[in-house]
């Protein structure tokens, strides 16, 4: 059967991240398209570095870059998760709406914000070592539960997911995903690959992006129901920054470090403590009240706190998100084959996960309309 008999165009993302789980679903929903996706490491997977999602904070804070597109992708993305974030939402039980204080400890050049209830903190209030400090309302994310939400989202339309490693996008191009799991090329020939493979993009034949680099971040989670507000203080630099995340489940995540091409990928103890020390220093409701009621906590009384200490890889890249498409030779066919790029998100996979699908779905329609 030819493609131009075909009701559906069929689309394979590669990659079952926040960023290919969130592609995958946008383009399902869509219409018109059926949709597979094929990865290597899954959602409910033990966590490894290399497969960044579930490591993410995961927040939105203040936009105060200067690049136009990237502030898009951010505004645009926010407000679909402040919908899903609502009470009512079918994924209330994975995201949370709350308060956020950001605290700089330099002046920048700040120029746009879009967050509800968005006020600047009076200079009384800082806390030490900020310049500038503002509140604002937004939204926390538990990325365990919130990928397993996208992805069982995906499955109850019908989507198929498949788990393998791909060495090379020809081998999905030509074999579509039954290669993968059926051992036999799929008798649907595939319109369209998305590539979705954060860090992976480095390393994968056909695409080997070597402007592609982990950006390690450390992160602890601790049992610390009674923070019910976000705080955080950073610089312009683009360096490490302390935060303090709540999440809806009574855990908060405390981070961070930013490493670039620090492969190492377990937590190093002394970074552990120096997380810990920053965060305290930011928030001392973290200790509990009543030791806080007789004393000033110390570090050793969040240590029976932690639920885990480990890190991520943030999937960097020189030149920022890569969203691109292009037509690529096939082997075993005369036809070229669409292949789109969708990957190299850095620090911010959940912030413009929804937008960056929608420049995603534009590429495709516009694409396979001409073809
Ligand atoms: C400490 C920390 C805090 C963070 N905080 C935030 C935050 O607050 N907000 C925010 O927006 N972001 C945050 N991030 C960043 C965010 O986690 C990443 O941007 C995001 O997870 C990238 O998602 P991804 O889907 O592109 O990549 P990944 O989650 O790494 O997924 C890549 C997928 O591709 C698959 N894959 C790769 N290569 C192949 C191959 N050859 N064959 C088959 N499959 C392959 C993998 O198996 C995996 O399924 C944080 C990250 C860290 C580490």
């Amino acid at each position: 059967m030819s493609k131009y008999q075909r009701e559906e165009r069929s689309v394979v993302v590669l990659g079952a991240g926040v960023t290919g789980l969130t592609t995958a679903l946008a383009i399902q929903e869509k219409g018109g398209y059926e949709v597979s996706v094929i990865a290597e490491t899954l959602p409910s997977d033990p966590k490894r570095p290399e497969y960044t999602s579930p490591w993410a904070g995961a927040h939105q804070a203040l936009h105060t870059g200067q690049d136009e597109r990237d502030r898009r992708l951010e505004q645009d993305t926010f407000s679909i998760m402040w919908e899903l974030a609502g009470q009512g939402s079918p994924a209330e039980h994975c995201l949370r709406r709350i308060t956020e204080r950001e605290y700089f400890r330099d002046e920048l050049d700040f120029q746009t914000h879009w967050m509800p209830d968005f006020r600047q903190i009076p200079s009384d209030s800082l806390v030490s070592n900020a310049q500038r400090g503002y509140a604002y309302s937004t939204y926390t994310v538990d990325p365990p539960l919130y990928l397993n939400y996208l992805l069982s989202r995906f499955l109850a339309r019908g989507g198929t997911v498949v788990r393998g490693k791909v060495q090379h996008v020809s081998q999905v191009l030509e074999g579509g995903i039954d290669v993968f799991n059926r051992g036999r090329a799929s008798t649907t020939p595939v319109d369209a690959l998305i590539v979705c493979a954060g860090l992976g993009a480095r390393t994968l034949g056909g695409v080997e992006d070597e402007a592609v680099y982990p950006n390690r971040g450390q992160v602890i989670l601790l049992k610390a129901p009674w923070i019910t507000e976000a705080c955080r203080i950073s610089d312009s630099t683009g360096g490490d920054q302390t935060y303090v995340i709540p999440r809806q489940n009574g855990v908060v995540s405390m981070g961070s470090t930013k490493s670039p091409n620090d492969w190492f990928p377990i937590a190093r103890p002394e970074t552990t403590d120096d997380i810990l020390q920053r965060c305290l220093a930011l928030c001392p409701e973290l200790v509990p009240l009543q030791i806080r009621a007789e004393r000033s906590g110390t570090i050793e009384d969040l240590r029976p706190l932690i639920v885990e200490a480990g890190c991520g890889f943030r999937p960097a890249r020189q030149g920022g998100i890569r969203l691109k498409s292009e037509w690529v030779q096939s082997r075993g066919t005369d036809d070229k084959k669409l292949v789109v790029y969708n990957y190299g998100h850095a620090g911010k996979g959940y912030v413009t996960s929804w937008a960056c699908a929608a420049a995603v779905i534009d590429m495709l329609e516009a694409a396979l309309m001409k073809d």
